[in-house]
């Protein structure tokens, strides 16, 4: 066992080697005549114990332990501390600075130094022991598990911190948001292995090229959001975000594979009394706008996207308060049968209640999906829309009328949402076959099972199943063969385009007669006008819908034309 022995005193020192030797154990001891000694001594080797005297000329024990817990060595060895002091407090005060035990000189025995030497030893593996546990415990809460970069929650208590202390910083805070552009299809095309490859390469390439700061994070999937403070401008925060773009210059590996990626960076910089929730949304906007405008790029939080920023608040507050309340409402739009002469179907939209901000449906859609209230809006939508289809069948004798109702792709990813649906037809006494769903190729595309079969499952209880905004975006043959599609609508841009173009109206004959080979209905949106419908009938579109037929209009409106 090797011992250190600090002491300014011989003859102090001569009695403890003393009671070590008569122990008749073995002990290898070094000595230290003066506190200075003492730490280069701990600094240089390594100890099991140090027997530290408590008064020495330059510096007392408890500043001793000080000035080795400030340079963090000595972690394992465990330090006595030998006095002539028999103050109580001396005890405590020792203990608490990192000291195992405390001996009195009068009481430096063979026995007694044994024991206490065992003793301290104990000690320190138990504290050890302790503080790594207590450090995993840490980590694990604060960690990623991935790539060990700090997880979402640690990012966000870390940024607030730092935003409240903002004012003894010199210079801004910057965050970043920086999102993987082609992640997607390294999962889907060489699997979920791949993609954690990428992230964990490119957090350890971020550990390399970015030593200097502490809080990187990732915040879920291919999210990664970074915190640089002290930047003097906006040039200087653009130089950091090209920095971390050029992270992903080289490939990243994955078995025999070579995948190249590029990333889109938000970048917002700080204001007072902003919060760390603000710079997170801040900066994400910021990061949709450069995927938008051209991926690999950082783009910044700006004036314009400012205002973009205020408005998509009043709007989440305007949504929170209108699914809080049950306070929208449902308007319904007539569509009618190819002559024009008979409303067969009525499609159920939502309206909030009016406003100064006149926010559109299109607007709190996306918003709430954004905010995943979706799920819930979605229900509560659905429910009132059923409620309201039944108080027109009611009043009019019109149950062979349809009634279609919108879903967001991420309803459909609830495999419950067919028995929902039954469940609460069966409240309202209506009949699911009378039951369209509608929704968009965005929905299709993540190509999942689970939509898959949410959607059979809607299908199974005998609604039908419309393609949405077909005509528009990604418009794939593939999912009208994959997919348990009735009805396809014919998205408003493509009837729009009809007049005057006589290869969209073209077009337009083709996909009729190709849909309606394959036992697929068509229903053409936006129908504005006479050409309008003159063309749609030429191609033999099976539905029509229109502000030319009707606008959405509250139910009672409807129920006023259906009864006249
Ligand atoms: P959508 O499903 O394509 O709905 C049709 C939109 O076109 C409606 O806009 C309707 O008012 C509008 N429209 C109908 N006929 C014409 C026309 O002749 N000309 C023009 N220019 N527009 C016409 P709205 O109600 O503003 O809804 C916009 C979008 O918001 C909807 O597009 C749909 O994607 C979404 N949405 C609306 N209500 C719901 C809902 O209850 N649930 C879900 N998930 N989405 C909804
Ligand atoms: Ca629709
Ligand atoms: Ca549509």
């Amino acid at each position: 066992m090797n011992i250190l022995l600090v002491d300014d005193e011989k003859i102090d020192r001569e009695l403890v080697k003393e009671a070590l030797y008569c122990s008749g154990k073995r002990f290898d001891i070094k000595e230290a005549t003066s506190a200075q000694d003492g730490l280069s001594a701990i600094s240089q080797n390594a100890f099991d114990i140090v027997l530290l005297d408590y008064q020495m000329p330059n510096q007392n024990g408890l500043q001793f332990l000080m000035a080795l817990k400030t340079q963090n060595i000595c972690e394992h060895c465990a330090i006595i501390m030998i006095t002539n002091n028999r103050d109580e407090d001396l005890l405590v005060n020792c203990i608490n600075a990192g000291a195992q035990d405390l001996l009195l000189k009068d009481e430096v025995t063979s026995t007694q130094l044994v024991r206490c030497i065992k003793q301290s030893q104990r000690r320190i593996e138990l504290q050890n022991k302790l503080s790594k546990s207590y450090q995993q415990v840490k980590e694990l809460a604060e960690r990623d598990t991935l790539t060990g970069l700090f997880n979402r929650r640690y990012f966000e208590n870390a940024l607030t911190s730092l935003l409240v202390n903002m004012r003894s910083l010199e210079g801004y805070i910057v965050v970043m948001l920086l999102d993987i552009d082609n992640f997607k299809m390294i999962n889907d095309n060489l699997g979920h292995s791949a993609g954690d490859a990428v992230l964990k390469e490119f957090a350890s390439r971020l550990n390399s090229n970015f030593r200097e700061s502490p809080l990187f994070a990732r915040l879920g999937g291919d999210e990664f959001a970074f915190v640089f403070s002290g930047i003097r401008s906006s040039n200087s925060a653009l130089t950091i975000a090209d920095r971390l773009l050029t992270t992903f210059e080289e490939p990243f590996h994955f078995e025999d594979h070579q995948i190249y990626s590029t990333a889109s960076i938000g970048i917002t910089l700080s204001a007072s009394k902003t919060t760390s929730e603000d710079m997170l949304k801040q900066a994400d906007i910021a990061m949709y706008k450069a995927k938008k405008e051209k991926r690999n790029k950082a783009c910044f939080f700006d004036e314009a996207l400012e205002a973009e920023f205020y408005r998509l608040f009043q709007i989440e507050n305007e949504l929170r308060l209108a699914i809080k309340t049950n306070n929208f409402d449902i308007f319904f739009q007539p569509i009618f049968n190819q002559t024009g002469t008979a409303i067969i179907a009525t499609e159920a939209l939502v309206r909030l209640p009016k406003s100064d901000l006149n926010a559109s449906p299109a607007e709190f859609i996306i918003a709430s999906e954004k905010l995943r209230l979706i799920e819930t809006f979605g229900r509560m939508i659905i429910q009132k829309s059923l409620c309201k289809y039944a108080q027109l069948l009611n009043c009019t004798a019109c149950d062979t009328i349809a009634l279609s109702i919108n879903l967001s792709p991420l309803q459909i990813h609830d495999l419950n949402l067919g028995s929902f649906i039954a469940e609460q037809a069966k409240l309202y006494q209506v009949d699911l076959n009378n039951i369209i769903v509608e929704v968009t190729e965005t929905a299709l595309l993540e190509n999942n099972n689970i939509t898959l079969e949410t959607l059979k499952v809607i299908k199974e209880h005998g609604c039908k199943i419309a393609l949405d905004d077909f005509g528009t975006g990604f418009s794939s043959v593939s999912h009208l063969l994959n997919y348990p599609i009735d009805i396809v609508k014919l998205d408003k841009s493509l009837i729009e385009r009809t007049i005057d173009d006589k290869k969209a109206c073209a077009m337009l004959q083709g996909l009729t007669t190709m849909l309606h080979k394959i036992s697929i209905e068509t229903i053409a949106e936006g129908v504005e006008c006479e050409a309008h419908v003159a063309i749609c009938q030429k191609a033999n579109v099976s539905r029509l819908q229109g502000y030319h037929f009707g606008k959405p209009m509250p139910i009672e409106s409807l129920i006023k034309i259906l009864s006249s």
